[in-house]
């Protein structure tokens, strides 16, 4: 999956709208309930059947009281009762075993009628509580231990017959997030038959198993599916109605058997089940749009990763239960479908409707990569190598697929050429989905996209390109990295988003050169490193035993560190080859099968053929199973150079003593040859402390040749003087990549207060002379982000200080650009920073510039397009007067082009308009005129600025719940829409009303991981601010 909206982030800021989080080891409390009601499609039915509250009631309760209600329809509930369903679900019992067929319009979490297990309130009830929990404990125990039984509360029940549905009395039989591993599914038989008028859905599965160890279950998953009917066959005995337990926090289901199922025995479960199409852009969810004749058509489509194939068809619903699948969805004859293999056949059916089959899968495939697609596409297509490669789009939008036809087709060449394995499906599909949350979906033959994410204009800019070849590049590396070789368990995510990540910069770079995948990625790797600086951040392989902590997987360290540290290791292996032999022998070796990450370094370690290089799984365990990353400190007494390592961690108080230690394959070159990739020396520093000799003659060194080490270095007092007046002499004495590294050192290293700030300005002078698009980007990156901060902490003195300063330092830069077409890639990131600051700091001649274009494209009425790279500035500069503001906004309702949309609403979303910023963040949240998939770019926008920083804040805490209801909790826009509004605060008071806000809302939500991060980022704003402030009135 990719979650990057490419189109949504600031260009210098790329990956900023991705946190990570800090790891948390609780069970589910009441927050996970309310994501688990709040996820239910139908939510009205539950607010009828308890009184409403009394709004006086709502308007004077406390925010920390109604928060920690969310999920329960905002109805009061007492806490006895929270605490007990708490407590007896960590014994594994499940309050929520009603009947299946009741279940689709009820939040597992909406308080049920009584019998109640815990009556309300009070001492006596406490009391009760506690002691019917240590009879249940016991009785647990005791049943658990007791031979032939298996969690049953009634001893050993006799094997029901006929078809019934869970009952309250009973227990589910298996207390543990991932399901046992006594049965594996072998292959899934589905029949789908979606309505899309009434965007309900009727299902039918057979799922075929195995029995790999003695069992008397079969736990699988379920969510919000109603089964009607059950039935079970073992081996070629009589099929049997059985009866279905359900645990509805987990989304588990199962069927308990008095007999044991015998290891190596085959059997079938058959399921019949309705449901809703999904509103949430998961599961198998219904989408639509408007056609040229202003008609709505609806479409439904699927989003299975990370864990809602469940919500779909019952499933063994974990990447490392592989199967195949035979798909059968019934349509109206007007519509068509895809699903990720090509169609086998269609059937008239009686009832007026045709069923398409699709062939069974060649391959073994976990369930989060199954998609199905129902509605009215038009295609491309060609052939490449043996495969039908097609691009689809909804009709009206069939001229922008080209580009995209034509970069699949030069990638999957390239893949199938790298790695030595071709593509193994006979068609390969690109969907572009008008409703889509992620950036793109690596379904195994069927890769669904953002409408933005696939679809080129013919007059793109080569920006746009870049954004699109991008996903597209990531999303064709998953086929490989992902699907074909899966990781077992999303604990070790990265194995698929690091390299999808890694392999969309590098094959990119040789594909497509003129796109400049290289800047990209120095920038994606600037980033990761500022994140994962935090103590918030985790391992790059870390555990995972929740819902919310598989979304939170999705993060900057899975994608962007990964990504990182296999550069690094890439470019410390001798030789060019060593790498990709690696990777095709583990490719080869794990094909069809899951692996671990310990897997991937062993097949690397196998083909090493140099003594010299430290073990491989050696290495890189060091850089995967511990967070952060080393800070290595440079001191040099004449020919002797000392090199120290030490964790790179903005909030420890003592780095120094840690015990996290790297093997750092360290790079070097010196003044005397520091260009050519000959210069580059290697360093493998082990230990805390080495040296190593240089000539007497040196007189700087640059350590992290080309930044592809994921450390950051300190030079000392006297390296950072020599490396700062060597710049100034000639700033081509280093890359522009080493150039750019060393402008991100310092500041990082001005956050963890080791150089000062005047140091900071003084490596700044040299930029002067500085032209090329990274050091410039870098720079103004963190300097806007200052003057961001001072103007939300009101120091506008200093605000206008700093303005006044970039103004000068950049302006003959910025005066320099120009407004028309360009063709350089570089140029293009290069004057899109410039000028966008330039028009953010009030410049007049950027904005007059801008207006100029804004009405010259008004005027030309559709004629003249305004450059790609341009738009972000041009329609920021309209949106702040109120007649070009209606203007856009007109402008925006019309356009069909999505990229270009994008940029509208990113312009809308930058006035400074109070009135216009509420209805904007209303209209979000409420899908008025923007998509539910757009409200972490309209979030994001408006925080830019101080009041609208403010105003999002205070709307966040108004609507948080039905913020949750439309994005999981954990999931990245949640992470993404906590960063925007925080992370640029940097006062007490900010820091307290934050803090005030999560901790109401209780335990898990405060300890989400985008959370504390959030915090962290506030407090070391205000530590970072609380040193510099006196610096800054002297810039
Ligand atoms: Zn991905």
């Amino acid at each position: 999956m990719d979650p990057f909206d490419y189109n949504s982030t600031e260009r210098a800021s790329l990956p900023r709208n991705m946190i990570e989080n800090s790891m948390f080891e609780e069970e589910p409390d009441v927050v996970d309930l309310a994501r688990d009601s709040a996820a239910y499609p139908v939510h009205s039915s539950h607010f009828t059947t308890f009184p409403a509250l009394d709004p006086d009631d709502t308007v004077y309760e406390p925010r920390s009281s109604r928060l920690l209600v969310r999920g329960l329809g905002e109805n009061d509930v007492d806490d006895d009762e929270e605490d007990c369903e708490s407590s007896a679900r960590l014994l594994g019992m499940s309050f929520m075993n009603r009947s299946a067929t009741q279940r689709s319009n009820v939040s597992p979490y909406v308080r049920q009628p009584p019998p109640r297990s815990c009556s309300p309130c009070s001492a006596r009830t406490l009391v009760v509580c506690v002691l019917f929990l240590v009879i249940v404990a016991s009785m647990i125990m005791v049943l658990y231990f007791l031979p032939g039984c298996n969690f049953t509360k009634m001893g050993c029940p006799k094997q029901e017959n006929g078809t019934s549905n869970s009952t309250d009395d009973e227990l589910f039989p298996w207390a543990q997030f991932q399901l046992p591993r006594s049965i594996r599914p072998l292959s899934y038989d589905l029949t789908l038959n979606p309505d899309l008028s009434t965007m309900d859905f009727s299902g039918h599965t057979v799922i075929n198993m195995l029995v790999l160890h003695n069992t008397k279950r079969i736990v699988l998953h379920s969510a919000y599916l109603n089964i009607t009917k059950a039935t079970f066959k073992l081996g070629d005995g009589e099929a049997s109605d059985v009866t279905i337990l359900e645990n509805k926090p987990r989304e588990q289901i199962a069927v308990k058997f008095s007999e044991e199922l015998k290891a190596g025995q085959h059997c079938v479960l058959i399921l019949d089940y309705t449901a809703s199409l999904s509103h949430t852009y998961n599961g198998f969810y219904n989408s639509s749009y408007t056609d040229l004749n202003g008609n709505k058509r609806v479409l439904a489509a699927t989003q299975f990763e990370p864990l809602y194939a469940r919500k779909a068809f019952p499933c063994f619903d974990e990447p490392s239960f592989k199967a195949t699948f035979l798909i059968k969805i019934n349509r109206k004859p007007e519509h068509m479908t895809l699903s990720n293999m090509p169609k086998a056949k269609s059937t008239p059916l009686v009832n007026g409707l045709v069923q398409d089959e699709f062939a069974k899968t060649s391959v073994n495939m976990s369930t989060y990569l199954v998609a199905f697609v129902v509605g009215n596409f038009t295609a491309v297509s060609k052939n490449v190598s043996d495969t039908l490669l097609s691009v689809y789009s909804v009709p009206q939008k069939k001229e922008h697929t080209d580009y995209a036809l034509d970069t699949a087709s030069k990638l999957l060449e390239f893949y199938n050429d790298f790695f030595e394995i071709n593509y193994p499906l006979q068609k390969l599909d690109l969907v572009g989905i008008p409703d889509f949350l992620a950036g793109a979906m690596e379904n195994w033959g069927l890769i669904t996209f953002r409408e933005s994410t696939l679809l080129v204009g013919r007059d793109a800019s080569l920006m746009e390109k870049q954004d699109v070849a991008s996903v597209i590049a990531h999303e064709l590396a998953h086929q490989w990295f992902g699907n074909l070789v899966t990781m077992s368990w999303w604990s070790d995510l990265w194995l698929n988003e690091g390299f999808a990540s890694y392999m969309q910069f590098t094959s990119l770079q040789i594909v497509m050169p003129q796109l400049d995948m290289g800047s990209l990625f120095l920038n994606v790797r600037f980033r990761a490193l500022d994140i994962d600086a935090l103590n918030s951040s985790h391992a790059v392989s870390t555990e995972v035993k929740t819902q919310e902590q598989v979304h939170e997987m999705f993060d900057s360290v899975s994608y962007l560190k990964g990504a990182s540290i296999l550069l690094m290791l890439n470019a410390s292996l001798p030789g060019d080859q060593q790498f990709r032999k690696g990777i095709i022998q583990y490719l080869k070796q794990f094909s069809g099968l899951n692996t671990d990450t310990d897997d991937l370094w062993n097949s690397l370690t196998e083909v090493e053929v140099s003594s010299q290089h430290p073990n491989v799984s050696e290495m890189m365990r060091s850089w995967t199973s511990q967070k952060g990353f080393p800070l290595v400190t440079v001191s040099r007494q004449g020919a002797e150079v000392t090199l120290k390592q030490e964790i790179f961690q903005l909030t420890s108080n003592d780095a120094r003593h840690s015990s996290s230690l790297w093997t750092i394959p360290l790079t070097y070159v010196n003044d005397s040859c520091s260009l050519a990739p000959e210069c580059r020396q290697v360093f493998m520093l082990k230990t805390k402390s080495e040296t190593l000799k240089v000539p007497e003659t040196v007189k700087w060194l640059k350590l992290n040749y080309r930044s592809t080490g994921f450390y950051i270095v300190d030079y000392g007092d006297d390296g950072w003087a020599a490396l700062t007046d060597a710049l100034f002499n000639n700033s081509q004495v280093l890359s522009a990549e080493d150039r750019a590294s060393l402008i991100h050192n310092i500041f990082a290293l001005s956050s963890l207060g080791r150089v000062s700030l005047r140091q900071v300005f003084h490596l700044l002078k040299y930029m002067s002379n500085e032209t090329e698009m990274s050091p410039v980007s870098e720079a103004l990156l963190h300097l806007n982000h200052m003057y961001q901060m001072l103007n939300k902490r009101y120091e506008q003195d200093l605000a206008a200080r700093l303005k006044a300063y970039i103004l000068k330092h950049f302006g003959a830069l910025m005066d320099k650009q120009t407004w028309t077409k360009e063709e350089s890639m570089s140029k293009m990131n290069l004057r899109s920073a410039l000028l966008e600051t330039a028009c953010d700091l009030g410049q007049e001649k950027c904005k007059q510039n801008a207006k100029d274009i804004f009405k010259q494209y008004v005027d030309s009425n559709g004629t003249f397009q305004i450059p790609g790279d341009l738009q972000r500035v041009v329609f920021s500069v309209a949106a702040q007067s109120s007649e070009d503001w209606e203007t856009l906004l007109t402008l925006y309702h019309y356009a069909t082009y999505d990229s270009e949309k994008q940029n509208m609403l990113r312009g809308l979303a930058s006035t400074q308009d109070t009135r216009k910023i509420v209805w904007l963040l209303n209209g979000a949240l409420n899908n008025d005129i923007i998509k539910v998939q757009n409200i972490p770019l309209v979030f994001k926008t408006i925080c830019r600025s101080f009041a609208g920083n403010l105003i999002t804040w205070d709307f966040i805490q108004d609507n948080w719940n039905q913020l949750i209801q439309t994005f999981p909790l954990g999931s990245f826009p949640i992470q993404s829409i906590v960063k925007s509004v925080t992370f640029q605060l940097s006062t007490q008071s900010h820091l307290n009303q934050v803090q005030y806000f999560f901790s109401s809302l209780s335990e898990r939500g405060s300890q989400s991981r985008s959370m504390q991060e959030a915090l962290e980022k506030i407090r070391l704003n205000q530590r970072w601010m609380e040193r510099s402030l006196p610096a800054l009135q002297n810039i």
